[in-house]
């Protein structure tokens, strides 16, 4: 322990399993297996607790910073998966989900 105050985000925090995960415990009311230690954004490593998906209540500068550009990365990824013929996604939900994505990303920023 660090004594590390901030909040951090987890590295994969735009990763799109970890959005399965959270619909899966919204859908399903469970709670997914959290691992103990996780890797931030910034490279520290720090409890799980000491993460959070919800962008205000992140403090590490450096995690709103790499969980807006990973929010960016995937939105953008998004778009193009939704414009690939034979793609498991209409082009109408890529673009909803990458919407909100960006969203989450103006979110990290501010
Ligand atoms: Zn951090």
């Amino acid at each position: 322990m660090t004594g590390d105050p901030h909040i951090h985000v987890e590295r994969g925090v735009a990763h799109a399993g970890s959005a399965l995960r959270g619909l899966v415990a919204s859908t399903f009311g469970l709670v997914a297996d959290a691992p103990v230690e996780v890797t931030t954004g910034c490279g520290a490593r720090v409890p799980y607790a000491m993460t959070s998906t919800r962008p205000e209540s992140v403090t590490c500068l450096a995690c709103r910073e790499h969980a807006r550009r990973e929010h960016l990365r995937l939105a953008r990824q998004v778009e193009l998966l939704g414009r690939t013929p034979g793609a498991p996604v209409s082009a109408a939900d890529a673009a909803r989900a990458a919407r909100g994505l960006r969203d989450l990303a103006e979110r990290y920023a501010g």
